[in-house]
Order: structure tokens, then C-alpha cells, then sequence
């Protein structure tokens, strides 16, 4: 089984506390690495989380809030130190790129990383890449944010006793997959009697925002879902002025849009640990699925594959 999970280096929104640093999300995703707004002790969080500068292949930035992109400086001198030999793209809302330009040289180093950038503009794949395509939406927040979708394609699970029943077996598994059939002896035996459907997985990252269409649209049919939820629901009239979701609008976010885990995170700094139940609890009552409130340095696996014949959507 390939692995697939989120990698907490930080939970908190604007200042960071004893507990909790800045933002910093490491999305491992099979031999894929995409790290989600870097802030502030990013690189060496990772060092605590033990992760690696290489294994970054992707940086997808919300918007350039100091909470969500400080940590950029330091994890692209490192990921250049380091001498990381493969491409390395980098999404973020494409107004502020001379922020982007100015985060990437803050500092003198000899630059060695082969980045290349992909400014996000309005709605829609960012990356298309066979094992996976990486869409975004504008969120509403006080200055140009985004979200990400990541969505794996649908494919077919190729079931062993089967190919074993007809005999298939070494290179001609792969043959039948490219080719959608199989000459075996006299007869012609077909992917579809050999494999199932299989349901791609869909992550979405949902950071500082109002309650918004593109919030849900984001989290449509999602296996994991990081959202942030800066207040708890007695803070609503804060959360809106201010740009962000409640533990509740977060909930109410995975639930209509018939997510599955929930993950929150981007907490204010006026809730110490003694808060979190109070928050998941909110979470929680709008949401039937299973929630998790995100501690630094947690490792989050993505929930097992859906089997094929659930629907995807609540609606
Ligand atoms: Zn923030």
C-alpha cells in the first residue's frame, strides 16, 4: 500500500504558542511531496517531524498572510543546500507574485533548485499529472487566497484470483492494463473481468476564508479535509469580519459536502489545548464523519479507499 498522509508542522494562525507553531502541512502522496503554506519554523519542524527537504515536490501557497508563506525563505535556501535534484513547482495566488519573487530571494544564497512557479489565476487545474490533478478556487478572505483540490482519477483494482483463474500472470498484467484486453489461448479476456472499479481519493486544503461556495466546492466528495477554524462558533461575528470559519462552519463545510475526515487546524492563539474538545465538539455537531483536531507533528494517514459503490456526494 503506498503511502498517503498528512504531515503536521504547525496549527496555529497568527501568532504562534508554546504548543503550537505556524502553519505547515506535508502532504505525502506516494513518491509526492506537497507542502502546504510553509510559515514561520517550517524547516525545522520538519527536522522534528522527520522529514526531508527532498521529499518536497510541490509548495502550494494560499495566500501570502506571514502565517501561511514565512517559512518559504528558509525551506527553498534549504531545499537548495540540500542540492534537491528533481523540479520543484510552486502554486500561489498569482496577484501577489512579487511577494512570491521577494520571499525567494529574502535572503543571499547560491540558488540551486530547478523552481518553477504557477501562479494561480481565477478557477481550475493548476497541475495535471497522470497520477493526479491539483485544482484551486478563490476564497474570500481580506487579500488574494486560494484553495486547493487534489483529485485522483477513477481507475480499476486488478483482482489476483481472477488473473490467476485465466492464467495472466507477469508482464501480461501490465499488457492488459494498457490495452484494455488480452489475447489468452484462443480467447480475448478483458480488464473489466479481471478488475473492479476503483475510487480515486480527493484531498482539499481550506484555509482562511468566510463560509463560501468555493469552500464546498473544495471539499466535494474529499477522503481528507484540512480546514481551518480559527474561532470557536461564540467568535461567528469575528470569524466573518475578519476572513475565517468557526469550528462549526468547518463541520458544516465537510457535511454538505459529504467529506469524510475532517481535519482541523489554524487555531487563534486565544484557545490553549484545554480548548480543542470544545472545538472538535463544534465540529462535530455539524458533521456526522470523523474529526480530528490537528496537533503539531501529527502524522494523519488518509482514510482507506471508498469502496466503489458509495456515492461520493451527501447531495
Ligand atoms: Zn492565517
Amino acid at each position: 500500500m503506498s503511502e498517503r498522509e498528512l504531515v503536521v508542522l504547525g496549527t496555529a494562525s497568527q501568532a504562534p504558542t508554546r504548543s503550537r507553531n505556524h502553519n505547515g502541512y506535508l502532504l505525502l502522496w506516494d513518491g509526492e511531496g506537497l507542502l502546504f503554506d510553509p510559515g514561520e519554523g517550517t524547516q525545522r519542524q520538519m527536522l522534528f517531524a522527520g522529514v526531508t527537504a527532498s521529499q518536497i515536490t510541490r509548495i502550494c501557497i494560499t495566500h501570502f498572510h506571514g502565517d501561511h508563506c514565512l517559512g518559504l525563505p528558509g525551506v527553498l535556501q534549504r531545499m537548495s543546500l540540500d542540492r534537491v535534484p528533481h523540479v520543484v513547482e510552486a502554486c500561489y495566488p498569482a496577484e501577489n507574485r512579487d511577494v512570491f519573487a521577494r520571499l525567494r530571494h529574502a535572503a543571499l544564497f547560491r540558488d540551486a533548485l530547478d523552481l518553477r512557479e504557477r501562479p494561480v489565476e481565477g478557477v481550475g487545474t493548476v497541475i495535471q499529472v497522470a497520477p493526479f490533478r491539483l485544482a484551486a478556487e478563490p476564497l474570500s478572505h481580506g487579500v488574494p487566497a486560494v484553495g486547493y483540490r487534489l483529485v485522483e482519477p477513477d481507475g480499476r483494482r486488478m483482482l489476483p484470483d481472477k488473473l490467476a483463474a485465466r492464467g495472466i500472470t507477469g508482464p501480461d498484467v501490465g499488457r492488459l492494463q494498457r490495452q484494455g484486453h488480452l489475447a489468452v489461448g484462443d480467447q480475448v479476456v478483458t480488464l473489466e473481468q479481471v478488475s473492479e472499479p476503483r475510487r480515486g481519493q480527493r484531498f482539499a486544503f481550506i484555509m482562511d476564508t468566510r463560509l463560501c461556495d468555493a469552500a464546498f466546492a473544495l471539499a466535494d466528495g474529499a477522503d481528507m479535509v484540512v480546514c481551518e477554524s480559527t474561532f470557536a462558533d461564540a467568535e461567528a461575528a469575528l470569524a466573518r469580519e475578519y476572513g475565517h470559519l468557526t469550528a462549526g462552519q468547518a463541520g458544516r463545510i465537510a457535511a454538505e459536502s459529504g467529506a469524510r475526515l475532517l481535519v482541523l487546524t489554524h487555531f487563534s492563539q486565544r484557545y490553549d489545548s484545554s480548548d480543542g474538545q470544545r472545538l472538535a465538539t463544534e465540529a462535530a455537531m455539524a458533521f456526522g464523519g470523523e474529526v480530528v483536531l490537528a496537533h503539531d507533528l501529527d502524522r494523519i494517514p488518509l482514510p482507506p479507499r471508498r469502496p466503489p459503490a458509495t456515492p461520493v456526494t451527501a447531495r
